[in-house]
């Protein structure tokens, strides 16, 4: 049974979250302040955190960050229209999706199954590697290994990573890539991939090779060359 942590300080929206993904068989467990939610993600292991922004003590910005130090755990960020979320910020910090508050459960449900697949569908996919020079990709453990060593990619930079990497040396625009990584209801726009691409060619740097090549006027490709 996937366990979610709801990371949320008003009551009304953890009883209505948590009744609605009961429902849905997963366990849920809650934290209603910064701390707590700092202290169950350092001892126990969820399979997704929805995580509201606004938070008395430590806020979830900042928790977002302190998870994605070390692990990849799935991560939609819950925000107030008043809170004028900013959404590359969210990306930038490593957030998967955003729902904006006041949500429709339903759609919330929906949403948090979505990352869930994206996630997790490899679990039941055949083992999948993808080997280039410097750098190794395993679907289905999602892992990344640069240059031997074990990156941590969030999820949809995995996701992005493996969409090029399985197709090299074709070229696809940024639409393209928000249409097949993120899907047709992402609200995204060209920035969300440039700023995957940005940190990916980061976290790629040790392997010394620059695989994701911007195509100017096109978009990107994945290639394997020296630079
Ligand atoms: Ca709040």
């Amino acid at each position: 049974m996937p366990t979610i942590l709801v990371v949320e300080d008003e009551q009304p929206v953890c009883d209505l979250v948590r009744v609605y993904l009961e429902k849905e068989s997963f366990a849920v467990e809650v934290a209603m302040n910064g701390r707590e939610a700092l202290e169950k993600v350092t001892h126990n292991k969820y399979d997704l955190i929805l995580l509201d922004i606004m938070l008395p003590e430590v806020d979830g910005w900042a928790i977002c960050k302190e998870v994605r130090k070390n692990s990849s755990t799935p991560i939609i960020m819950l925000t107030a229209k008043s809170e004028e979320f900013d959404r590359v910020l969210g990306l930038e910090l490593g957030a998967d999706d955003y729902i904006s508050k006041p949500f429709s459960p339903r759609e919330m449900v929906a949403r948090v199954k979505a990352v869930l697949r994206r996630t997790q569908g490899a679990d039941n996919a055949h083992r999948e590697v993808l080997s280039f020079p410097q750098l190794v990709l395993d679907k289905a453990a999602n892992r990344v290994e640069v240059a031997g060593q074990e990156v941590q990619l969030t999820p949809r930079e995995f996701d992005l990573l493996w969409f090029l990497a399985s197709r090299p040396e074709r070229v696809f625009t940024r639409e393209q890539l928000l249409e097949a990584v993120w899907g047709y209801s992402y609200l995204g726009d060209a920035r969300t991939v440039d700023t995957h691409v940005r940190r990916l060619r980061e976290k790629l740097r040790p392997a010394g090779v620059s695989y994701i090549k911007t195509v100017w006027g096109k978009g990107y490709k994945f290639e394997v060359s020296k630079d």
